[in-house]
C-alpha cells in the first residue's frame, strides 16, 4: 500500500493514517464510506487535503455520529484513523488501529492538527512483533516510587 499523498510505501507494523468521508446512522456508528484515503503520517493527510479551519461546513442534524472537536451532531463527516499498517499478505481484516476521531468538518479537523496535545499527533510507536505473548498480570506493589512512562494515553 502506497501513502495517498507522497508515494511511500506503506509497510505492515508501520504508521498508517486513515481517512475517511463517511455517512453515519442515528445511533453514531458510520455506515458507508465515501472516500477513503491512507497516508504514512498526518503531514501527509493535511498536505492532501488541505484542511482549512475556516472550512466549517458540516450536515449537521439531530441525530447522528458526534464531532470529537466540537460536539456538534451529523449525519456525513470523516473519521481519522492512526494506527499500524497491516501487512500487506494479510488480505482480510484492517489495520490495527490505535485511536480513532470522527469530525463534523475539514474545520474541525484543522483544529484538531493544530493542536499538539490531540491524539492524532502522537507518535506512534514502534509495533511489537506479533507473537501473542500473554501479559502477566499486573501487581500491586507498594514498591519505591518508580514509574513506567507509557506513551499510550488512555482516553476515559
Ligand atoms: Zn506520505
Ligand atoms: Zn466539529
Amino acid at each position: 500500500m502506497d501513502c495517498s499523498m507522497c508515494d511511500k510505501s506503506i509497510r505492515g507494523g508501520s504508521p498508517i493514517v486513515v481517512f475517511t468521508a463517511s455517512l453515519f446512522q442515528a445511533d453514531g456508528r458510520w455506515t458507508e464510506h465515501i472516500d477513503t484515503d491512507s497516508t504514512c503520517s498526518m503531514d501527509c493527510l493535511n498536505e492532501l487535503n488541505e484542511f482549512s479551519v475556516g472550512d466549517t461546513e458540516c450536515s449537521e442534524s439531530e441525530e447522528g455520529a458526534k464531532c470529537d472537536r466540537c460536539d456538534r451532531m451529523f449525519d456525513a463527516g470523516y473519521t481519522i484513523g492512526l494506527g499500524w499498517a497491516k501487512p500487506t499478505s494479510q488480505k482480510k481484516g484492517w489495520h490495527k488501529m490505535i485511536t480513532t476521531k470522527t469530525y463534523c468538518s475539514h474545520g474541525c479537523i484543522a483544529q484538531e492538527l493544530a493542536d499538539e496535545t490531540s491524539a492524532l499527533n502522537m507518535d506512534v510507536p514502534k509495533k511489537k512483533p506479533s507473537t501473542t505473548k500473554k501479559k502477566a498480570p499486573a501487581r500491586k506493589s507498594g514498591s519505591s516510587g518508580t514509574k513506567k512512562k507509557t506513551t499510550r494515553r488512555k482516553t476515559t
